[in-house]
């Protein structure tokens, strides 16, 4: 499968300077920063650099350095927002179905109060 990157989508634009952002963590191949409409008391959107679409997209093109880098950023954010010890939810939208609204892979980690039971 061919992935059509959408290089006008919200998040290349933070990427690129373009847009300002709440940024809570810079590694060399991911940026993670505040949701612009939180959820909850913690709310940041973690994203690789790269320009990647979705997970399937990260999986089968991006390097094993970015792999190690974004997964790394990830529990990195959980500790820096102190949510690892209540705990958090960590969701990623994907596609039509899953109602992803911006077309660049990114995990949302949610916390700083109880959420709640999400799937019965
Ligand atoms: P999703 O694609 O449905 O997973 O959600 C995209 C998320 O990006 C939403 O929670 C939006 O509030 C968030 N969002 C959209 N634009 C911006 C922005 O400019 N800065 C930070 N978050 C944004």
């Amino acid at each position: 499968m061919a992935f059509d990157y959408d290089s006008e989508n919200i998040f290349a634009k933070i990427l690129r300077g373009e847009i300002p952002n709440d940024t809570v963590l810079e590694t060399e191949h991911s940026l993670a920063f505040r949701d612009i409409r939180p959820q909850a008391p913690v709310h940041v959107l973690v994203i690789p650099k790269g320009a990647y679409i979705s997970y399937d997209h990260f999986a089968q093109e991006a390097s094993e350095a970015e792999i190690v880098d974004y997964v790394r950023a990830i529990g990195e954010v959980c500790r820096m927002e102190g949510v690892e010890g209540d705990g958090f939810r960590m969701i990623s939208n994907a596609g039509e179905h899953g109602v992803q609204e911006v077309p660049h892979l990114h995990v949302h980690i949610l916390g700083g109060r109880p959420l709640g039971r999400m799937l019965q």
